[in-house]
C-alpha cells in the first residue's frame, strides 16, 4: 500500500491520516487545521496532548501566512529552509493551525521540509501539515518506510515510500519570540551553524 503525494493529500482533504516521509524521519500527517485529525494523531502515538506538534508546509510564503514572521524569523527561513530547523513565532491564523495542534499556545511551530516527496504532499494539500515522527510514543523514530508502517501504519489511510530518511534526525527547534531566540530542542542544524 504505497501511495502517492496526490493520494496522500487526497487522504488529509478527507481528514484521514498518512506517513509522510521528511529528510529527518518519516511522520505521522494530519491537516493541522483539522481538530478531529489531529486529535487521531494524539491517539495513535499514544502522546500527551500538552506536547504541541510542528505543522509543515511547502514554501517558507505559506509559513509567513501562519506565524508571524519578523526580520530575525525571516533570517532564519532564508538561510535554512527548506530543511530540518523548526521556528516557533507567535500565530497568525489560528484556524489554520488549531488549538490542539498548538496545545493551545498562542505560539506555532512551523518547517518547510527538503524532502521532494514531502514537498509534493504539502503542496498538493495547499495547507500546513502537522506530522510529528510516526512512531509510538516512546519509542525510535522511524527512518524508513517499512519501520514507519510497522509503528503507526495501523493509523493511516495512505502512506507514501520516500525511501530512508537522508538526516535521520529530528529537526532543531528555535524559538523567535518578542524578538529573543532560543534552542529549545537540539537536532539536526546545529547551534554553531
Ligand atoms: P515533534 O515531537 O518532533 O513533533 O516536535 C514537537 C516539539 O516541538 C515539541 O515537543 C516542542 O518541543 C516543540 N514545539 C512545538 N510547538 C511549540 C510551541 N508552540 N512552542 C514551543 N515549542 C514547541
Ligand atoms: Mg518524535
Amino acid at each position: 500500500m504505497r501511495a502517492t503525494p496526490q493520494e496522500a493529500a487526497d487522504a488529509l482533504k478527507a481528514g484521514a491520516l498518512i506517513l509522510l516521509p521528511t529528510e529527518t524521519v518519516y511522520g505521522l500527517g494530519a491537516d493541522a487545521g483539522d481538530p478531529k485529525a489531529v486529535a487521531a494523531i494524539f491517539e495513535a502515538k499514544g502522546r500527551p496532548r500538552f506536547n504541541p506538534l510542528i505543522s509543515h508546509v511547502a514554501e517558507a510564503a505559506a509559513a509567513a501566512e501562519i506565524a508571524v514572521f519578523g526580520a530575525t524569523a525571516q533570517a532564519l527561513a532564508d538561510a535554512f529552509w527548506p530543511g530540518p530547523l523548526t521556528i516557533v513565532a507567535p500565530v497568525r491564523s489560528a484556524a489554520r493551525v488549531c488549538d490542539l495542534a498548538r496545545a493551545g499556545l498562542d505560539s506555532v511551530a512551523i518547517r518547510v521540509p527538503a524532502h521532494p516527496m514531502a514537498r509534493a504532499v504539502l503542496a498538493a494539500f495547499g495547507g500546513p501539515v502537522v506530522a510529528p515522527s510516526a512512531n509510538r510514543s516512546g519509542r525510535p523514530s522511524p527512518t524508513t518506510f517499512d519501520d514507519a508502517l510497522e509503528e503507526t501504519g495501523f493509523a493511516v489511510a495512505a502512506a507514501v515510500d520516500g525511501g530512508p530518511c537522508q538526516v535521520g534526525l529530528e529537526s532543531t527547534v528555535v524559538s523567535v519570540l518578542d524578538g529573543r531566540v532560543a534552542l529549545l530542542r537540539p537536532g539536526a542544524v546545529t547551534r554553531a551553524q
